[in-house]
């Protein structure tokens, strides 16, 4: 996602760092936080489980890993002692490790994540994920991948290589930290402050795939991780309230539509393909043309369920009147709301973000064509929470650390 300016990077980094050096070995036992149902209940049946035992089972764990948020089979009561112990013996319920933290001074965190290794030589890829409270929302913008394969021009996640997709496990787990950090689960103690927990009063009670990656390229895993994530006897956010962002993969949105139905966002940023084929090289395989139609067809639509476009600002380049008007004319027959992203710029970014005038006459004329059209706040200024941008900004520290250590 896409907040901020880096000029204000020396601003705080105020969480744990703990040294890049540390090589975490793979996980002998795998951790069952972040599994589907069928997951447990495999789970449940590699320990012999008889089978008609195995749906009761699968349910007690899924009541205490997702709706209580344990972190030990210990606390989990109503299953006996014995099978706790044996759950215990082959599982873990670890989370992924928070490496850095830090919270903006407008309450934006920004969370480093570092996976558990998946093969020997695999030290643990990071991915970021960022929790931006607002007065009547508090939305957590998790990771699909790590790294991108999409070369977004105006993107700093896309500079950064594709390592792997994350697993269904690693982006419900990221919902499950940040729950965990701001005492979203009831009985737990936030760490850092944070809202009461209940139903209708959880810090994070929207989710929107706008971290690194595209959630499209990774269909199945980030298909199973909204079932997970919107399953009302556990993590119970509603599907209206998931969000996928892509930059256009076609084929997949009508897959979401009918296997997942999410929100959908689409990051449009140009009205013509020549301009589209640039800052969004997907547009080549994908055109306008193709993407619109596939939006037109999305399930559920109406005025209350829109797809939101959104459109980052870039100075000079995609953000004229005529622009503005072509995008209406584009949308119509949609329902649709129309996101303006002022542009965050980034160290060698070969964009500015467009002057405020420009991005004001430029909603003026989306918003008396009669879509909303707000103009993203930047949030998090002081901690770059922009996509790619903590990653990046940690590899810098490790590798000035790393200089003095052998200087
Ligand atoms: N791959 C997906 C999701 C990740 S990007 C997608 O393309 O939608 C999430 C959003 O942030 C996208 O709209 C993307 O275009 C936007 N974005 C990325 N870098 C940005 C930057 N530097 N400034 C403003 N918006 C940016």
């Amino acid at each position: 996602m896409n907040f901020l300016d880096p000029s204000q990077s020396a601003a705080l980094p105020s969480g744990q760092e703990s040294p890049s050096s540390a090589c975490a070995a793979v996980p002998e036992k795998p951790s069952l936080v972040g599994a589907t149902r069928a997951e447990l209940a495999d789970a449940c049946r590699s320990l012999g489980i008889p089978e008609r035992e195995v749906k009761m089972r699968t349910a007690q764990l899924w009541h205490w890993i997702y709706f209580q948020g344990a972190t030990s089979f210990d606390v989990m009561l109503n299953i006996g002692k014995a099978l706790r112990a044996r759950f215990a013996e082959s599982f873990s319920l670890t989370r992924p490790m928070v490496v850095a933290e830090q919270v903006s001074q407008d309450g934006t965190r920004k969370w480093l994540l570092r996976l558990a290794p998946v093969s020997a030589d695999d030290r643990g890829a990071e991915v970021e994920c960022v929790y931006i409270p607002e007065s009547d929302r508090g939305t957590l913008c998790v990771s699909s991948q790590v790294g991108c394969t999409l070369t977004c021009s105006f993107c700093h996640t896309g500079t950064q290589k594709l390592v792997r997709n994350l697993s269904t496990r690693e982006i419900v787990a990221q919902l499950i930290v940040a729950r965990e950090r701001l005492g979203d689960f009831p009985g737990l103690t936030p760490p850092t402050g944070g809202l009461l927990p209940s139903a209708e009063n959880r810090a994070v009670s929207n989710i929107v795939f706008m971290g690194m990656g595209e959630p499209l390229y990774n269909f199945d895993n980030v298909r199973d991780a909204v079932g997970v994530l919107s399953d009302g006897d556990g993590l119970a956010l509603s599907k209206r309230r998931i969000t996928v962002s892509t930059a256009g993969v076609v084929p997949q949105i009508e897959r979401l539509g009918a296997e997942a139905s999410p929100m959908l966002a689409i990051s449009l940023h140009a009205v013509r393909d020549d301009l589209r084929d640039r800052l969004v090289p997907l547009n080549k395989k994908y055109p306008l043309k193709e993407l619109l139609e596939a939006c037109r067809t999305y399930p559920g639509l109406s005025n209350a369920r829109r797809i939101t476009f959104e459109y980052v600002m870039l100075k000079g380049i995609n953000d004229s009147p005529a622009e503005a008007r072509e995008l209406v004319r584009l949308l119509k027959g949609i329902p649709a709301k129309i996101n303006l992203i002022p542009f965050n710029p980034w160290p060698g970014a070969p964009y500015e973000c467009s002057e405020w005038e420009r991005i004001e006459a430029f909603s003026d004329i989306v918003f008396s064509a009669g879509y909303a059209s707000p103009v993203r706040t930047p949030r998090g200024r002081d901690i770059l929470a922009a996509c790619g941008q903590l990653k990046s900004e940690t590899e810098k520290l490790r590798a000035r650390a790393q200089l003095v250590v052998e200087g």
